[in-house]
């Protein structure tokens, strides 16, 4: 098996060396970068298998901005590191098209969990196992390229965004409840709060557009079809 690699882009050299130290346990290697600019390198020379970007850096550049940047041309999975009280962090970092976050001060437990979790639901083979493209409205869902494509031509999605719209495709005409999308795409093991839901929901509305008959049910969540 090939060493995957994690970029951590944190300042706080503290921090990023307790990450790397157990990321290095579970096998990845990791590549350190202190400021957004050298996130943005690192990621572009790595190619790594997932981001871990924390939104407070220095030199004019926060981890917004370098979610946002990355974005614009890849999927590689972001994990964030925000402050306690950086809700606002939270929710524009999940719009941007982060996968998930985590607080500071965490447990470097629960950060490895986190990561474990995030790749192995981008990596994993797809579920079911039946067919590999599925219909959204007049989007396909290529469930083996992880690609939406409307028209032949691909919709650039984030990762957290394209499983999202692959569980409505598995679930046409079913009312979804945000604890229900929650567990099937976040996982059980994800304990954020159901508004994540609304703020994916939303940008899959803004990425995918009307061709998407994505309704929402009100009082309860959300249905395709
Ligand atoms: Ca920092």
């Amino acid at each position: 098996m090939t060493e995957s690699t994690v970029v951590v882009v944190e300042d706080d050299r503290n921090i990023a060396d307790l990450v790397e130290l157990y990321l290095r346990q579970e096998g990845f290697r990791v590549v350190q970068a202190a400021t957004g600019q050298l996130g943005i390198e690192a990621v572009r020379d790595q190619r790594p298998r997932m981001v871990i970007l924390d939104v407070g850096l220095p030199g004019g550049m926060d981890g917004l901005e370098v979610c946002r940047r990355l974005r614009a041309d890849s999927g590689v999975p972001i994990l964030m590191l925000t402050a306690r009280d950086g809700e606002i962090d939270r929710v524009l970092g999940l719009e941007l098209g982060a996968d998930d976050y985590v607080t500071k001060p965490f447990a470097p437990r629960e950060l490895v969990a986190r990561v474990k979790a995030i790749l192995r639901r981008t990596d994993g083979p797809p579920r079911g196992g039946e067919a590999d493209v599925l219909l959204a409205g007049d989007v396909e869902v290529d469930v083996k390229r992880r690609e939406a494509r409307r028209d032949g031509k691909v919709i650039a999605l984030a990762s957290r965004e394209f499983d999202l719209l692959r569980y409505f495709a598995e679930n046409t005409g079913l009312a979804l409840t945000r604890q229900q999308l929650l567990d099937g795409v976040w996982g059980h093991g994800w304990y954020g709060d159901e508004r994540t839901v609304d703020v994916h929901v939303r940008q899959l509305r803004k990425k995918l557009g009307p061709g998407l008959p994505l309704a929402t049910v009100w009082g309860v969540g959300y249905r395709l079809g």
